[in-house]
């Protein structure tokens, strides 16, 4: 139906999104394609290490689904803090993700997950990963006849924590500013792999690229995860909107989430490794 009808067609998912870009006039597609009715895009399971998620999967089911609490929890504390529950209960993670809004919560959890993401279209499959999917503000890499279909993240290792914090000036707004973190251990308390994503920090979710290098061979400790939260904050490109705040207020939010999400995530690792030698 996408080659047929052109590009002046939209797919409609949770429609969370793109009604009210309709209703203020953003996009005025000609014809618009409900995929609800594919249930075959809605589904999470694990596979070869990794968690398959179908694009049609509701921020709800990534919320209380048990497989997504035990294995990725960044997906579950993420989705629980998007919108309200009607939001919730219609959106999905592949209309969130396709939007490419800069305050999209879970691009930057897929970010920090380092997630990829399974494209389909008249010409084939092709995958691409997160970090060359979202080209900038509601601009995806999305081509006008493909789709969504997939969304895959590493199911992390035993020694690994995670966290999300998100500022919001009242519940179910987007956020003033978020922080994702993943992060692993190695045997020797060492931090083996980092990933950071933020949220309504810069024209589209970015990557704390040289805050996770910072971190990645060295030893967890007050002033490491100070120094890491404060170079994040460097990487940040926030700018002033009338709504919530500043830039040097988002920046310096920035630093304090990604503070907060790091000590959070080192302490999960820490935690998983104590009950792991328990059991
Ligand atoms: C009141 C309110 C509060 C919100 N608060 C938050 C918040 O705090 N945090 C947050 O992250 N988000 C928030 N949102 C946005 C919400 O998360 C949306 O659900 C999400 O952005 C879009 O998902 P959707 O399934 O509704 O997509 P839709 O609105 O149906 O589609 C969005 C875009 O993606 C395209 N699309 C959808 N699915 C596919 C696919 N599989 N393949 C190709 N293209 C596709 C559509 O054509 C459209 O361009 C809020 C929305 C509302 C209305």
């Amino acid at each position: 139906m996408l080659s047929k009808f052109g590009s002046e067609t939209k797919i409609l998912a949770g429609g969370m999104s793109l009604i009210p870009m309709m209703k203020l006039r953003f996009a005025s597609p000609e014809h618009v394609i409900d995929i609800n009715g594919i249930r075959e895009l809605e589904y999470i399971r694990e596979d070869s290490g990794s968690l398959l998620i179908g694009s049609l999967t509701r921020h709800h089911t990534l919320e209380s689904s048990k497989l997504v609490q035990q294995e990725v929890p960044l997906l579950s504390e993420t989705a629980s803090v998007i919108g309200d529950p009607q939001v919730r209960n219609l959106g999905t993670i592949g209309g969130s993700l396709v939007h490419c809004d800069p305050g999209g919560d879970l691009g930057a959890a897929i970010l920090a997950l380092r997630g990829e993401l399974t494209i389909l279209g008249a010409k084939g499959e092709r995958r691409l990963k997160i970090d060359d999917f979202q080209l900038d503000m509601f601009s995806s890499a999305l081509e006008a006849q493909e789709i969504l279909t997939q969304v895959s993240v590493p199911v992390p290792g035993r020694r690994s924590g995670q966290s999300y914090q998100k500022l919001e000036r009242k519940a179910g707004d987007f956020a003033t500013a978020g922080v994702a973190v993943q992060i692993s251990l190695d045997e020797h308390g060492i931090f083996q792999s980092a990933g950071i994503g933020l949220t309504a920090l810069g024209p589209k979710n970015l990557r704390a690229k040289k805050a996770e290098s910072a971190l990645v061979g060295n030893e967890p400790s007050d002033k490491l995860i100070a120094e890491a939260a404060a170079t994040a904050a460097e990487e940040a490109e926030p700018s002033k909107d009338p709504l919530r705040g500043s830039a040097e207020y988002k920046r310096d939010m920035a630093r304090v989430l990604a503070q907060r999400a790091l000590k959070a995530a080192i302490s999960r690792a820490m935690g998983a490794e104590q009950e792991r030698k328990r059991n």
